[in-house]
């Protein structure tokens, strides 16, 4: 069975580069009937925090990215790591290390000045003798000194690195503690992780990990490092950027099927789609056709593709992610139309949630200003007479629908002798207190009959 996981390290946000990959990984297990495992990795106690625990959890969540096992703390697990270690000890494939900070930077200087590239030498490796006294030793695992390692990348293809490249990596540090490299290759294998996919960023520690696994006895998975996002300037995608946590998203007004459409699209392609459902990627995704270059992350991009959502989704799901964004603004959905009907006519033009709930308001909530430059284009003081004939018009209407609403600005324009514009704009600004709203009909219709008499008195005040 496939098994994939998500391994991020609670030290910061959950940023969208994290969550594409998070994407990739889950996709890649439900496609294939297999697993998805959340795993923390936690170690690194100075960085780790519980609030940065409770973002990814929080944002898995609102994506949709389930998961079969898990969260897995790593932390929990020390027991097995340093198992691990003493097997690797006892079994001399790795060794004490006393070298001490000092001593290692002379070295790394000596080697510079060589013209070398600096790497750890392999002092420690066959020593026997009396440790140096106060030295609390890391251990290093012994890596292979001849031979290459292969790596059949899923995304990069065929890596080969010389082992003389490599040097002996830190496994436990000098306070005993489990290092990344090690945490990581016992965790996959006691997990039966069959692929590993995560970002490029990591495509140097793998040929290291294969050694691991190797000297484990482990059977070693298969690997696909995903290609870093950069921002619009071309460099790594940062806070600069903008919104970097992906419950930012989420307060911008973003769907989650939206920001994930983007994000699998964000170096992975499927002929010239742009706009897929979460099925619909389950069903199309392939690593093969994930991009070995980098993306750019483009918000332009992203704002269009969760218009398409916002457009085509189910409308009781968009109500349920719109109501939040109506609560924040204090306004009461049950003192107005049914939302749903207002979001199915807002829902043409909005961007976001935040643009729906503002296009909103006026359904909701009185007003007693107007938009000022739409007010001086279409109000002020010119509007009164199509005004007042409307109002009229208005009030001897028996049937309250988009239809006779309709009809009876057209006669108010015909008996007037101007085009509807010249209706409709005031009316608009008169009804809706600005200058763009959904078709002046439909939008009359939801907000009522009384009320749309009453703010057009308001208006002619
Ligand atoms: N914890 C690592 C990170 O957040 C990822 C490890 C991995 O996927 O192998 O960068």
């Amino acid at each position: 069975m496939i098994k994939t996981r998500f391994a991020p390290s609670p030290t910061g946000y959950l940023h969208i580069g994290g969550v594409r990959t998070a994407l990739f990984s889950w996709l890649y297990a439900r496609q294939n009937n297999g697993q998805f495992i959340l795993r923390i990795e936690d170690t690194d106690l100075e960085r780790s925090t519980q609030e940065s625990v409770q973002a990814i959890l929080d944002g898995m969540e609102w994506l949709g990215l389930d998961y079969d096992e898990g969260p897995i703390y790593q932390t929990q697990r020390f027991d097995r790591y340093k198992e691990v270690i003493q097997d690797l000890l006892d079994r001399d494939l790795a060794y004490y290390c006393y070298a001490s900070p000092e001593e290692l930077d002379e070295m790394r200087e000596q080697q510079k000045a060589r013209g070398e590239k600096p790497r750890y030498d392999g002092r420690y490796r066959c020593f026997t003798g009396t440790p140096p006294e106060g030295v609390k030793p890391v251990v290093r695992f012994k890596n292979p000194t001849d031979g290459e390692v292969v790596i059949d990348d899923l995304v990069k293809g065929k890596i080969v690195v010389s082992n003389k490249e490599l040097d002996d990596l830190i496994i436990a540090r000098s306070d005993g503690t489990p290092t990344y490299n090690l945490t990581v290759v016992v965790d996959d294998w006691d997990m039966g992780m069959t692929h590993v996919i995560r970002g490029d960023d990591h495509v140097n520690n793998t040929p290291r990990q294969i050694n691991l696994y190797k000297a484990l006895g482990a059977e070693v998975p298969k690997f696909a490092h995903i290609p870093m996002v950069l921002g619009e300037d071309g460099s790594r995608l940062s806070k600069r950027h903008g919104a970097v946590s992906v419950l930012q998203y989420k307060e911008e007004g973003f769907l989650p099927e939206a920001l994930l459409n983007y994000l699998v699209r964000l170096g992975w392609s499927y002929k010239d789609q742009e706009i897929f459902t979460v099925p619909q990627m389950v069903e199309l995704f392939d690593l093969e056709s994930v991009n070995s270059s980098p993306s750019t992350f483009n918000t332009e991009k992203l704002l269009w593709i969760n218009q398409q959502h916002i457009q085509t989704t189910d409308i009781d799901h968009l109500v349920t992610h719109l109501t939040p964004f109506m609560e924040a603004k204090g306004l009461d959905v049950s003192q107005g139309p049914v939302l749903s009907k207002v979001a199915d006519l807002l829902r043409e033009r909005a961007r976001t949630l935040i643009e729906m709930a503002d296009g909103a308001t006026y359904f909701y909530q009185d007003f007693t200003e107007f938009d000022a430059d739409a007010a001086k284009k279409h109000l002020r003081p010119v509007a009164e007479e199509p005004l007042r004939l409307v109002q009229q018009k208005f009030a001897a209407l028996s049937e309250w629908k988009a239809e006779a609403i309709h009809a009876a600005i057209q006669e108010a324009a015909s008996d007037l002798d101007v085009g509807m514009g010249k209706v409709g704009m005031p009316l608009r600004v008169a009804i809706t207190g600005g200058g763009q709203s959904p078709s002046i009909d439909a939008t009359a219709e939801l907000i009522g009959q009384e009320k749309c008499i009453a703010r057009i008195d308001l208006a002619l005040q």
